[in-house]
């Protein structure tokens, strides 16, 4: 059997069917911007492998990491020992972080991340006495990850509840804020989470949202004013706030971290993607010192997980030479430079009448297409041309690496409006 048939027969691939999937392209290599397919085939990266490989690919300095880690050991166990790469990675993070974060619980990936992030929440309240507060508020329209209590707190309409049904357990919603982060701020986007709070309050652990961004549940921005009176709200009320900035973290929206749009801090935080620069799983809860103290308080005294691969050496050395290669650098300017040119080169799709938006943050560029896409076709369409994007449902979006060049920036958004201008079947 010739390995595609073997991927076609035997590999699970993401969100496609295992029996009829659509089809996948094999990587031979990739390098900055770029990957290269096994044909030869070069494509400029609009995706930055979901938004994590925020240096590029096969990155010189990252690679130096792993393989100087990898002289010393893979891999230990956290229970009972530290090391270096753990010890120094958590203090760049706490330099970086909300200044409120203090303690740094060190997870696989971002879904763990987030079940963490809800059981450190039910377990503060649990070891208070407070028992009932169990259960978790959140907006529609967010994403936070696969794993079980992340899908709960995902959009109940996108996300899986449909399918999962009673097995998921029930969270409350509220509608996500209207105001865009461009907007002028209308206060009537609190009225329901006003409403939320002053009736739910006894049963709420905590509140998870993503800041600013709403990323795989709709590439929405919001505005700043929301996560003021959010956080307001869940001191008035005694609601524990979780910021995920899994996706929005290390530069992508323009901030550090996406919570200094706003300069509100969380009482826990999740970050994961972009934290070893894309080269391999990695994910942190960092929390405030008295969400760790009353943790270690009462009893059972302990935080209860501790996954077999805490604090792997490996994954933190690269986490920790990314995030010194994106300080030693002028990011934010990057970034802005990105921006701008997102701005610049996806204007024109604003007039088309089968594009309902175009939206630019930080280096995320997003076209919301009127009708859903064929992602497929698309796909296979936008590799002809010689990028790489992955739209879903009605979105076409680009996160590009930080290392993309302006040439390459140009291309990448040149053959995305054309195969966007071709969806106007010449309208
Ligand atoms: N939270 C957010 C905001 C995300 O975007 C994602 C991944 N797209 C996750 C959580 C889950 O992360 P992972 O895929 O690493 O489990």
């Amino acid at each position: 059997m010739n390995t595609d048939a073997f991927d076609r027969e035997h590999l699970w691939h993401p969100y496609t069917s295992a029996v009829n999937p659509l089809p996948v392209y094999k990587v031979s290599h990739a390098q900055g911007s770029t990957i290269v397919l096994e044909d030869g085939t070069a494509l400029i990266d609009g995706m930055s492998s979901w938004w994590c490989a925020i240096h590029g690919y096969n990155h010189p300095v990252l690679n130096q990491a792993a393989s100087d880690q990898l002289q010393k050991m893979s891999h230990v166990m956290f229970g009972g020992f530290t090391h270096d790469p753990a010890i120094e990675l958590g203090k760049l993070l706490l330099q970086i972080a909300p200044p409120t974060m203090d303690r740094i619980f060190y997870a696989d990936s971002g879904s763990v991340a987030v079940e963490v992030a809800l059981k450190m929440a039910v377990q503060y309240w649990a070891v208070q006495g407070r028992t009932q507060k169990q259960n978790i508020a959140t907006i529609r329209q967010g994403y936070h990850g696969d794993t079980w209590n992340a899908m709960s707190v995902c959009d109940p309409v996108t996300g899986m509840h449909q399918i999962f049904g009673t097995s998921l357990p029930t969270r409350l919603f509220v509608s996500a804020p209207e105001s865009g982060f461009y907007d002028e701020w209308d206060d009537a986007d609190i009225h329901e989470l006003e409403q939320l709070f002053a009736t739910n309050h006894h049963e709420m652990a905590a509140f998870i949202i993503e800041p600013i961004v709403q990323g795989a549940g709709g590439m929405r921005f919001y505005h700043p004013q929301y996560l003021v009176e959010l956080k307001r709200l869940c001191e008035q009320y005694g609601v524990l706030l979780i910021f995920d900035e899994i996706a929005t973290g290390f530069g992508r929206t323009g901030k550090m971290f996406a919570w200094e749009h706003a300069n509100v801090q969380p009482d826990i935080m999740c970050i994961g993607k972009g934290l070893t620069g894309g080269y391999m799983t990695l994910s942190a809860v960092l929390a405030t010192a008295k969400v760790a103290e009353v943790l270690s308080s009462g009893s059972p005294g302990v935080f209860m997980h501790g996954p077999t691969f805490m604090g792997n050496p490996l994954a933190c050395a690269v986490a920790r030479s990314s995030t010194q290669l994106l300080l030693s650098q002028d990011w934010q300017g990057t970034v802005q430079h990105i921006e701008a040119q997102l701005n610049q080169q996806l204007a024109p799709a604003k007039s088309w009448s089968w594009v309902r938006d175009v939206r630019v943050l930080g280096t995320i560029g997003v076209i919301e297409m009127q009708e859903p896409v064929d992602m497929g076709a698309l796909q296979k369409e936008f590799v002809k041309r010689g990028i790489w994007v992955r739209p879903f449902g009605r979105l076409v979006y680009i996160m590009p690496p930080y290392v993309i060049s302006d040439d390459e920036l140009r291309t990448l958004t040149t053959e995305l409006l054309a195969v966007v201008q071709q969806l106007g079947g010449g309208q």
